[in-house]
């Protein structure tokens, strides 16, 4: 038994259907949905060109049941520099997005932070009353 879920997506990039494997747990617990994953593939369009083999940053939008509800990719370059302003702009709203799932995530810890604190604190207490 396999305890990866393959998932097939549509890459506006390259046009064509490619395949991702996730663990089965992948879409628990996550902040909100759908959630987004970032990873790299190589450009592999239907027809060779010389774009063939470049890296392709692709952003996938998964929701809960680890369904792919939506693909962004963009080619990376080289350099590392970003190309055009609209791929600026797509990282920029994508990289606001991890932000603020990393935030809700800060956020839910530092809450169970502060419980386990006040919990600890307690014991301390009680621990005090029955020495
Ligand atoms: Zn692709």
């Amino acid at each position: 038994m396999s305890d990866l879920i393959t998932k097939k997506y549509r890459c506006p990039l390259c046009k064509i259907n490619h395949t991702i494997e996730f663990p089965k747990d992948f879409a628990l617990n996550r902040p909100s949905y759908p959630f987004t994953h970032t990873y790299i593939h190589s450009y592999e369009a239907k027809y060779p060109s010389s774009d063939s083999g470049k890296d392709v940053l692709t952003i996938l939008y998964i929701d809960k049941n680890l369904e792919i509800r939506h693909v962004e990719a963009l080619f990376q370059s080289a350099d590392g520099n970003i190309v055009s302003m609209e791929d600026a702009q797509r990282m920029i709203t994508f990289l606001t997005t991890q932000l603020d799932d990393v935030q809700d995530s800060f956020d839910a810890l530092n809450e169970k932070y502060q419980k386990l604190l006040k919990d600890h604190q307690k014991l301390l207490e009680e621990k005090e009353i029955h020495a």
